[in-house]
């Protein structure tokens, strides 16, 4: 067994092989994460961030190297096997919120659990629960277009928290909120990662949102360029190197 709770090896992803558009977007990553760890993933745009992501987390596969979780080989995998796998292991917050809108909020959030075949009756109690949890219990029965965006964000916490996963991927998770909601959902994924050793791996162009991070990811042009780990900074410390981080990397960019 090993002692990551992810590993990725020569992770090289092509866009439009063979084509006239072909883009190598990241170029031979190398890349381990040990469970509990807090990871924020930051670069400029366009340097691959969503793309390491995507390729890390079953979303997307690379186009060659290859990508544990728990010590399974993803290319391995079966697309219903990566289904099933994915709501079992991973939860997904996205910076659009990705939920159905055809859908109440109470559907949404329900759906690991349904495609993992859970009895309706603990669906409808873990689903509350959640709800609770979140504060959006009294907008079970609404629909997403009905609730307000940071509404939306929650409902879609709730949908990546709700099977309870060893692993949340936050592509840019605080996008689309005010500072309220932002702060709000920072907190609860520190507590997340305090509280239950919960693995996150999350993009954010913020250093505050950063500093919250165990470990500091810097990609640019498809390369992992930088790391930098809190250890025993402290937050104000660490968010101060990372500011520093990004702005001799954004000098560098402009001479
Ligand atoms: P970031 O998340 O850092 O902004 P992305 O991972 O979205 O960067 O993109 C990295 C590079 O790959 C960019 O040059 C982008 O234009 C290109 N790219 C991303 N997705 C596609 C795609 N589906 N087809 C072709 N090129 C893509």
């Amino acid at each position: 067994m090993s002692e990551y709770i992810l590993q990725a090896k020569n992770l090289t992803k092509i866009y439009g092989l063979h084509s006239e558009n072909e883009f190598e977007a990241l170029h031979g990553i190398d890349f381990t994460v040990t469970s509990g760890e807090f990871i924020c993933i930051m670069g400029p745009s366009g340097s691959g961030k969503s793309t390491f992501i995507n390729n890390i987390s079953t979303i997307d596969m690379p186009t060659s190297g290859w990508v544990r979780i728990h010590d399974i080989d993803i290319r391995t995998m079966s697309s219903h096997e990566i289904g099933k796998f994915r709501y079992q292991n991973l939860g997904f917050v996205f910076q659009d919120f990705n939920l159905l809108d055809t859908h109440t909020l109470f559907e949404n959030i329900a759906m690991p659990l349904s495609l993992a075949h859970i009895d309706r009756t603990q669906i409808i109690q873990r689903v509350q629960a959640m709800a609770k949890q979140l504060n959006i219990e009294q907008l079970l029965n609404k629909y997403p277009y009905q609730c307000s965006g940071g509404q939306r964000q929650r409902a879609a916490i709730a949908r990546a928290l709700i099977n309870q996963p060893q692993i949340i991927i936050a592509d840019e998770p605080t996008g689309n909120l005010d500072s309220e909601n932002s702060h709000e959902l920072l907190m609860l994924l520190k507590k997340l990662n305090e509280d239950y050793q919960t693995t996150i791996i999350m993009v954010s162009h913020d250093p505050f949102i950063a500093s919250y991070s165990s470990r500091l990811v810097y990609i640019k042009d498809g390369y992992i360029e930088q790391m930098i780990k809190r250890e025993s900074l402290t937050q104000d410390e660490y968010f101060q190197k990372i500011v520093e981080l990004n702005s001799a990397e954004s000098r560098r960019h402009f001479q």
